[in-house]
C-alpha cells in the first residue's frame, strides 16, 4: 500500500467515526482531497485508491493537472480565490466552486459556463469568523448575496463554505461551523434550498462533521505537509 493510499484510508476512518459520534449516515458526507501542491502522480495515487473528488487553488496549477489527468472521472472543485480574469478557466473546467464572495464573480461564471455543461455548482464563501485577511462574504450581506446568486441560469448554489480562524480542542472548532450551519438554515427559510456545507480541513474535520459538514475538504492529511509557497 503506497502511504497515499494509507492516509486515505486513516482519513476515511476517521470521516467514519466522527459521522457516528454525529448519529449521522455514513453516505450523507463528501471527501474532498484538496491537491494544491501535489504532483498529478499523487493525485492518480489517491485516484486508485478511489478517491474522485479534488480540490484545486490556484487556477494555472489546477489547469496543468486537469490536463495531464484528462482521461480519469475526477470531478474538479476550485476552493481558492478567484479574480475575475480566472473566471472563464472555472467555469470551462470544473464542477464546482467553493469561494464565491460577490455578485460580479457569479455572474461572470454564470455568463462563461459553456452551455454544453450542466450549471457550475456554487458555494458562498462566508467570512464567518469575522476576521479582516480571510475572504468571504459578511454574514450580514449572505441572504442578499445567496438570492442573487440562486437567479442565476448557469449556476446551481448548492450551499456555504468557510475556513474559520484556528482553533485548539473539539469545543472550539464546533463554534464557527454550528454558525455557518445556522446561516445556511436562515437562507433556506428565505425560500432557497441549499444542502451542502463546505467545512473541515485536517484539524478540525472531526468538529465539522459534528456540526453538519456535507463536504470536508482535507489535504495535508492525505498528501502530507505541502511545502510550498501557493502564488500562482
Ligand atoms: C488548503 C486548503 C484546504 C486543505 O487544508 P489542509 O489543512 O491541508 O487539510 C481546505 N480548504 C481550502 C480552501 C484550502 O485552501
Amino acid at each position: 500500500m503506497t502511504a497515499i493510499t494509507s492516509h486515505l484510508q486513516a482519513v476515511n476512518d476517521a470521516i467514519a467515526s466522527a459521522m457516528c459520534m454525529a448519529h449521522r449516515s455514513k453516505d450523507s458526507i463528501e471527501l474532498l482531497a484538496v491537491s494544491k501542491g501535489v504532483s498529478a502522480v499523487a493525485i492518480c495515487e489517491a485516484y486508485q485508491a478511489g478517491q474522485r473528488a479534488f480540490g484545486e487553488s490556484y487556477i494555472q496549477e489546477a489547469l496543468d493537472k486537469i490536463k495531464l489527468l484528462h482521461d480519469l472521472s475526477i470531478q474538479w472543485h476550485f476552493i481558492g480565490p478567484v479574480q475575475s480574469n480566472k473566471t472563464r478557466a472555472i467555469a470551462t473546467h470544473f464542477a464546482w466552486i467553493h469561494s464565491v464572495d460577490r455578485l460580479k464573480i457569479a455572474e461572470r461564471l454564470s455568463a462563461q459556463r459553456p452551455a454544453s455543461l450542466p450549471p457550475l455548482n456554487v458555494c458562498i464563501q462566508v467570512n464567518v469568523s469575522g476576521e479582516d485577511s480571510k475572504s468571504g462574504v459578511a454574514p450580514g450581506g449572505l441572504v442578499e448575496l445567496a438570492q442573487a446568486v440562486a437567479s442565476l441560469p448557469q449556476l446551481k448554489l448548492r450551499g456555504l463554505m468557510a475556513i474559520p480562524a484556528p482553533a485548539e480542542g473539539l469545543e472550539a472548532q464546533r463554534i464557527p461551523f454550528f454558525k455557518l450551519h445556522e446561516l445556511m438554515r436562515q437562507i433556506n427559510t428565505q425560500g432557497l434550498a441549499l444542502d451542502t456545507l463546505s467545512m473541515g480541513m485536517t484539524h478540525d474535520f472531526s468538529a465539522a462533521i459534528l456540526e453538519g459538514a456535507t463536504i470536508v475538504r482535507v489535504g495535508t492529511a492525505i498528501f502530507g505537509e505541502r511545502n510550498y509557497g501557493g502564488n500562482q
